[in-house]
């Protein structure tokens, strides 16, 4: 339940409502608008009745949340949530962002390499994983904090965000400290524990779709991140498990617009584990951006068949450089465009001489 208060309402009538909410025993967010404020009410698990609250001094109209996820409901809030990052990059203001970067950081010269093509291709978050949930336990699983320190090495050079999964408490905490987005994978996107950890982690985070999960699972899960006080959540379809064996996933794009209509978050599209295979991720990825995405997790690599995981659906950095020539247009097709790419630290120096 929201209550959406007169825009006039004054201070004292605005913690009455708060108020009358702990008493009802449950729990009252007041969010200030530019209008007006409105106060949700948290904790409930079916319709409550507002008698109580409709008639107290300085409230405007109770709006039912229909939905079982409150705070990632566009009824709770209808305005697009924008996260912005350190490195000015917002995402979900209207402009395409791009995460890209290889499967798993592998050593200093292969991330450092590789994010100065990606930055200079233009992309502003670079992604790679230090700690890898792989099915089979003999695969490579990352070189942690190691990883980690070299990802922010590669933030210090090029000036991109990073992006990298955490996979336990213990990876969350790490993680948290590292990178300027806390990814949270396919595999533990209905680990509650870990969700209201990351909630509490400080940073923002991104929430991958369960590749058995519905949409309404994976806005549930989102639901805990806001439910610990982060509102900074960027949700990522990378397509669910389905019964045809040409692509690793099925690629649900549908659920860009749905998710758009159902949320205020923003929602990015990751193809490269969404189709498995290299030759696929281009197309997808232009689909993604004109189905109105806020941006795209791509995975390159400077030598995919020698890389550590996902070489088969990593493109070269040839590749990655055409495709954002191919989004641009996309993008500027349906009134979007790309987030502006970053100024390299040579021209930013050379340019304040
Ligand atoms: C990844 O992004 O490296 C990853 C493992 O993705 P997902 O959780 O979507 O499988
Ligand atoms: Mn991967």
């Amino acid at each position: 339940m929201l209550v959406v208060m007169r825009h006039d309402a004054t201070p004292e009538e605005i913690e009455g409502v708060m108020r009358t909410i702990r008493e009802m025993g449950y729990e009252a967010q007041a969010t200030p608008g530019r209008q007006r404020t409105a106060i949700g009410l948290i904790g409930n698990d079916g319709k409550v009745n507002s008698d109580r609250v409709e008639s107290l001094p300085g409230v405007l109209e109770i709006i039912h949340v229909s939905q079982p996820y409150k705070q990632v409901s566009r009824e709770w809030r209808p305005e697009n949530t924008v996260v912005t990052l350190d490195n000015g990059t917002r995402i979900g203001a209207g402009e395409v962002c791009v995460m890209a970067g290889p499967c798993s950081v592998e050593s200093e010269a292969q991330i450092i390499g590789i994010a100065h093509r990606l930055r200079d291709a233009g992309a502003t978050i670079l992604r790679g994983g230090a700690f890898k949930p792989r099915t089979s336990p003999y695969s490579f699983q990352g070189m942690a904090e190691e990883g980690l320190k070299l990802l922010a090495k590669a933030r210090e050079e090029t000036g991109m965000a990073v992006v990298t999964e955490a996979i336990d408490n213990e990876s969350l905490d790490l993680v948290a400290k590292y990178a300027d987005i806390v990814q949270i994978g396919a595999r533990n996107m209905q680990n509650f524990s870990l969700l209201r950890r990351a909630g509490r982690a400080g940073k923002p985070v991104l929430l991958k779709r369960g590749m058995a999960a519905t949409v309404k699972d994976l806005l549930l899960s989102a639901e805990y991140l806001l439910a610990e006080g982060n509102p900074h959540v960027i949700l990522c379809e990378r397509g669910v498990r389905g019964f045809d064996t040409h692509t690793r996933n099925l690629l649900d794009l549908t659920a860009i617009p749905v998710v758009k209509s159902l949320s205020h978050l923003p929602i990015i599209a990751d193809p490269s584990h969404g189709t498995g295979l290299r030759a696929k991720v281009t197309p997808m990825a232009r689909a993604a951006v004109a189905a109105g995405a806020d941006g795209l997790m791509i995975e390159v690599h400077p030598d995919p068949d020698r890389a550590l995981s996902d070489g088969a659906q990593s493109l070269f950095p040839e590749q990655f450089g055409e495709l954002m020539e191919q989004i641009a247009v996309i993008a500027d097709a349906i009134g979007s465009r790309l987030v502006p790419p970053l100024v390299p630290r040579e021209a930013r120096a050379a340019g304040s001489a």
